[in-house]
């Protein structure tokens, strides 16, 4: 027996009559269970003698009734929906079809069915009272409704009303498991979506506004993963709990963030560490991120599991109707783009949503759903773009550059993807891979003598910053059989900047093994040139933005001047970035830079047209420089 069948059965009883809603009452009612129970009590011990039992002896099997009774049709509406208001339903109402002068039962029965779908409506006639295939018509579903015949016997109001109530646990216990989330007990996400769209209807007929917060807990994988899953459950349990007890406790003080009234609020669970609130009437969008502020501080209070003492933050999105939205799949996708949002931004804070989330983050979506597995779908490709000796024109190097094509989203340029890929932590394993594949590459041009020059490739913060990194290269460079000094990091100047001291060490430990290291996109940050020559910085490459406004913008012109004489005193090599005409080379050589890249000299290249490129150009070795500038510009 479950617990809730344990309970007394809730049973609404309507009759004019009172000498008939006394027979139910003695039908019905355990003695000492009713304020009347006193004078039945009597009456029970003259009739059935030591059998009549008193309370708590009654056999444990025995079913036990919580009655209520009414007399009119209109007050017996009323019951239904104070039990339905109070959480307590009926399981069964026996109805009397006369209550002259009052409404009849059939109407009752029109109006109790409209509150409560599940309760069992039991049709009390005398003979030839009404036609049950009327009513039936009138008050669907057939299946539940009853009829019993006056006068009856007690026996079969009694055992109607058991069978009846048992019926309506089984199917309650049914709708629990589908709209419940067992683990929490909340509405599942099914149910939230229709208590949703009911608390719309009524916000739309009454010019309300309602908020949607979606919230999603940060770092619930790392407990899953950590303690194992009956942690995780534990631990979302308790969180449940504690949102729960946030909408049932008053506003605790009078500060403005705590002052919010979350007592009408709407909790459910939507599965994995994703909770949902909605707050269906309020004034204002302030009074939902009080609301939001005031579940990120309940959440955020360290919960004890087994020994461990434990944090979680939530990050919540917001979305209200009608700003955002005005049907459910609207108002909970923005909520839940907006908490992404919030997730990004700092985890642990919330966000409200605004339009143009939409598009931005639409793209961002794809692009990073897309991206987990582009590299097991071989998806991902490098291209090879040369860097040529200014004075020989000759290849000095060759830059490997990520090319990504998805069969959903066609060629993705490197400035869409490569952000995702550093925001998700991706770009580890995809870096580890480009630095393979380049090192095989250039081992293999290297094994066939072709005049490749050093292999430069691009390192993301998110690489650099790992305390392995250097050691990682170091094994890659073994595996490879790759030789170090030919193989050169380029890293951006916020990278090495952002932490010093620490970068100092990472960069003394690639330097040990041999690599070369660039500064890529030079001159957009804020750089010293000496501190650099100080961490021992191989080469600048000056951005492309600077060499773009050479011939035609003065102080530019100066920039890029005095970065390579400066760096030239200091011993740094210089590769201007992004070179596209003849007159901007000729500045360049002017100012003797070492080395040009860029689409005058040769656009990024595919493995097999690098290497046709690179085997021209071992056929002009022996010729001057004119040569090789004519295979190179053709
Ligand atoms: P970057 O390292 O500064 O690479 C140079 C970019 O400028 C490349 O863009 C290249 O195609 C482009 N470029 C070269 N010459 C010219 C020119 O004459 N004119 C113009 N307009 N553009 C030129 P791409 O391949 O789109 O790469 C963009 C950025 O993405 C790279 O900038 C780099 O920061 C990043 N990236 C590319 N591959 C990787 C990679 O494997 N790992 C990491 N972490 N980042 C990469
Ligand atoms: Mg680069
Ligand atoms: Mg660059």
């Amino acid at each position: 027996m479950t617990e809730e069948n344990r309970r007394p059965i809730r049973v609404l009883v309507v009759d004019d009559e009172e000498a008939i809603r006394n027979a139910y009452r003695e039908i019905l009612c355990e003695p000492g269970h009713h304020k009347e129970g006193a004078a039945l009590r009597d009456l029970r011990a003259r009739l059935f003698g030591k059998y009549a039992g008193a309370p708590g002896k009654s056999p444990a099997a025995r079913a036990s009734f919580d009655v209520v009774f009414s007399d009119q049709a209109e007050s017996a509406v009323a019951e239904v929906r104070r039990a339905l208001a109070q959480e307590s339903p009926f399981a069964v109402v026996f109805l009397d079809m006369r209550m002259p002068p009052g409404k009849d039962g059939v109407w009752a029965a029109a109006r109790i069915r409209e509150l409560d779908p599940a309760v069992e409506i039991v049709v009390c006639t005398a003979y030839s009272d009404v036609d049950p295939a009327e009513i039936s018509a009138i008050v669907p579903p057939e299946e539940k409704l009853s009829y019993v015949q006056k006068p009856f016997h007690p026996r079969e109001v009694r055992q109607t009303a058991i069978a009846l109530a048992s019926k309506w646990h089984a199917e309650r216990r049914i709708v629990r498991l589908a709209y419940f989330d067992t683990l929490t007990g909340l509405p599942n996400r099914e149910q939230s979506r229709s208590r949703l769209a009911g608390a719309l209807e009524i916000a739309r007929e009454r010019g309300h506004m309602l908020a949607v917060l979606y919230l999603d807990l940060d770092n619930f994988k790392r407990v899953n993963d950590t303690l194992g899953h009956a942690a995780g459950d534990e631990l979302l349990r308790v969180v449940a709990s504690r949102l729960q007890e946030n909408f049932r406790s008053a506003p605790a003080t009078d500060d403005a963030a705590q002052a919010v009234d979350l007592t009408s609020a709407e909790l459910a669970r939507l599965g994995g560490d994703e909770f949902l609130v909605v707050l269906p009437n309020i004034p204002d969008i302030d009074t939902a991120t009080s609301a939001a502020d005031r579940l990120l501080k309940a959440v955020r209070e360290p919960i004890a599991i087994g020994r461990n003492s434990l944090v979680v933050t939530p990050s919540i999105g917001i979305a209200v109707h009608p700003g955002h939205g005005t049907d459910a799949s609207s108002l909970l996708r923005n909520a839940d783009l907006a908490m992404y949002f919030a997730k990004r931004k700092s985890p642990g804070s919330y966000a409200v949503f605004d339009g143009p989330m939409n598009a931005t983050a639409l793209q961002r979506f794809t692009i990073e759903e897309q991206l987990r597995g582009a590299l097991e779908r071989e998806e991902l490709t490098l291209v090879y773009q040369p860097q040529f000796d200014v004075r020989t024109g000759a290849v000095s190097g060759m830059e490997a550059l990520l090319r990504w094509r998805n069969p959903t989203l066609g060629q993705v340029p490197p400035s869409e993807f490569i952000p995702v890929a550093e925001e998700t932590g991706l770009i580890l394993s995809i870096g580890d891979w480009v630095l393979r594949t380049a090192c095989m590459q250039a081992k293999v041009w290297h094994d066939r003598g072709l005049p490749a020059g050093r292999m430069a490739v691009n390192v993301s913060g998110r690489q650099f910053t790992l305390p392995e990194f250097p050691a990682q290269v170091g094994a890659i460079l073994k595996d490879t059989g790759m030789r170090a000094s030919q193989f050169e990091l380029e890293i951006t100047e916020s990278v090495v900047m952002s932490d010093e001291r620490w970068a100092e060490q990472a960069l003394r430990q690639l330097k040990s093994l041999g690599v070369t290291l660039a500064i890529d996109d030079f001159g957009i940050g804020y750089s010293s040139l000496a501190r650099l020559r100080q961490l021992a910085v191989d080469r600048l490459k000056i951005d492309r933005s600077f060499v773009m406004r050479i011939n035609d913008c003065h102080d530019d012109r100066a920039i890029a001047a005095a970065i390579i004489a400066m760096a030239r005193s200091l011993r740094i090599e210089v590769t201007a970035e992004g070179v596209e005409s003849l007159p901007q080379l000729m500045f360049l050589q002017e100012q003797e830079c070492q080395e040009a890249q860029g689409y005058l000299l040769s656009r990024p290249l595919t493995t097999a047209d690098a290497d046709s490129l690179l085997r021209r150009l071992a056929e002009a070795d022996a010729g001057s420089r004119s040569q090789r500038l004519k295979v190179i510009l053709g």
